[in-house]
């Protein structure tokens, strides 16, 4: 099998993998990989925007926000790390290019979404994760430090007595090879697309955790799945498209089949899903309504470009119409277990971004903190590998089998990992909502 050697391996282009990579000095030397497109990632997708600590007295409504929707289970000092580095954090995307929106004499604007006490969250329209993951890619196609490939998966992850000396990927042409490196970050998101219903790109299947499960590396809490309340209903088989939180923080409301609300839209995600979970059991649908009508056209057009112009797509115009939506999978809680610096139960293997569990969502995010989380935590790894790096030489002690299973039975053997895990864990939430997209 072909080898290649790098100071550091990054599996995924999406935000928490680009982060990390810039966050890296330039004399180390990094390869990054997608499954896909560079820019068909979760983190472009992003709608409603990332959050941000605008001024110290915001912290402990903003501390007890994010842990009163993890239901208590966050761990605290991932939080205030998440907190206190988030107006840094803010700083280097601003540095890098990312325009978020501002008013008339430049100061930036806040929006507001689903249990915040407080506007702290700072958008671009409403496609805020196209704006910080395009202007990150470009900063790392700049990078002469860092190398590229799209189209090319990881499948396996060259392990010996627990400490991880790369990965095998396969390549845009099928080929098969080693890519030995002193440090391994696993930057691969989440498992929406696993599900038969989620706002996730197909491709993000939690393959990090099928290797996990593999290798024994630790997870935590695999089955803190979040649903999201949410998304825009359809008969059509593919990606749900997601109807941001913040359209019902700029005043949406959700009506059952009678036309009668039925919860406060601004609650946190699960208390809303369990929700409209109960008005679609109540009258037997498989959808209840959202509608803006509070808002003008014109005002929503400019506000929400996209979700506005994707609704109409399917027939609803969002301020006057009832647009029919239903929960769909959105985002992982759980995880590789990872430190506060992304160090996991595996020596020399970082897990960041999604695909981390490091506890700072506890058992429920709190909406636009995941962005956020990705880069705080990614920069975070980016030193702890810094430091390592320099104290390790390159040494690949296996003998590589020359072959791996093909794309589908690698597929299939990755989803029953992943369904024994979710089973095992939380039996009731595993009959109720997870329903697999191969199986449909
Ligand atoms: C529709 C939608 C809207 C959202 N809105 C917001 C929001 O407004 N605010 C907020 O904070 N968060 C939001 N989120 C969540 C947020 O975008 C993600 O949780 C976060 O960006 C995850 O980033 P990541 O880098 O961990 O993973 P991702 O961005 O999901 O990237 C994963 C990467 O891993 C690659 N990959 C996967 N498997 C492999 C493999 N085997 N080999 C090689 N590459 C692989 C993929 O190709 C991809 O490049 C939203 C998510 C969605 C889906």
């Amino acid at each position: 099998m072909k080898q290649r050697h790098y100071d550091v391996v990054i599996v995924g282009t999406g935000a928490s993998g680009l982060f990390t990579a810039l966050s890296l000095p330039s004399h180390i030397r990094v390869l990054m990989i997608t499954k896909d497109a560079i820019d068909h990632s979760d983190s472009y997708l992003a709608q409603g925007g990332i959050c941000v600590l605008k001024s110290p007295d915001d912290f402990n409504s903003y501390f007890e926000d994010t842990m009163r929707a993890g239901h208590y289970e966050n761990n605290k000092e991932a939080v205030k790390i998440m907190i206190e580095s988030s107006p840094e954090i803010i700083e280097d995307l601003i540095r890098f290019g990312v325009a978020f929106e501002r008013d008339k004499k430049g100061n930036l604007l806040y929006t507001r979404e689903g249990a915040h006490s407080n506007y702290r969250i700072l958008y671009h329209e409403d496609v805020t994760g196209k704006e910080i993951t395009s202007t990150l890619i470009q900063q790392v196609i700049d990078r002469p430090n860092i190398t590229i490939l799209d189209y090319t998966t990881m499948i396996d992850l060259i392990v010996k007595e627990n400490t991880c000396y790369g990965i095998i990927a396969e390549e845009k042409d099928g080929s098969q090879e080693a890519m030995i490196a002193k440090s391994t970050v696993l930057a691969t998101g989440g498992i929406g697309g696993l599900f038969e219903n989620s706002t996730n790109f197909p491709h993000i299947t939690g393959d990090s955790f099928s290797l996990a499960l593999k290798h024994q590396i630790e997870l935590e809490n695999l089955h803190y799945i979040q649903i999201h309340p949410t998304t825009l209903y359809s008969k059509k088989k593919g990606r749900r498209f997601l109807i941001s939180e913040s359209v019902r923080g700029e005043g949406a409301i959700l009506l059952n089949e009678n036309r009668e609300r039925f919860t406060d839209e601004l609650k946190p995600r699960d208390v809303v899903t369990s929700a409209i979970k109960a008005e679609m059991e109540k009258f037997g649908t498989d959808h209840v309504y959202l509608t803006l009508p509070s808002m003008t056209k014109e005002k929503a057009q400019q506000r929400f470009p996209n979700i506005y112009q994707e609704c109409l797509e399917e027939g609803y115009d969002l301020t006057k119409d009832l647009v029919p939506v239903t929960p769909s999978q959105h985002y992982l809680m759980g995880g590789i277990k990872a430190s506060i610096n992304g160090e996991t139960s595996m020596k020399q293997l970082y897990a960041v971004g999604e695909t981390a569990c490091n506890g700072v969502h506890g058992a429920n995010r709190l909406a636009s903190n995941s962005l956020l989380e990705s880069l705080v935590f990614a920069k975070r790894a980016a030193k702890a590998i810094t430091k390592q790096v320099q104290t390790l030489s390159f040494c690949c002690p296996l003998t590589l089998p020359s072959i791996y299973l093909d794309e589908r039975s690698r597929a299939m053997e990755n989803l029953q990992l992943i369904k024994k895990e979710l089973q095992r864990k939380d039996p009731i939430f595993y009959e109720k909502w997870c329903h697999f997209s191969s199986e449909s």
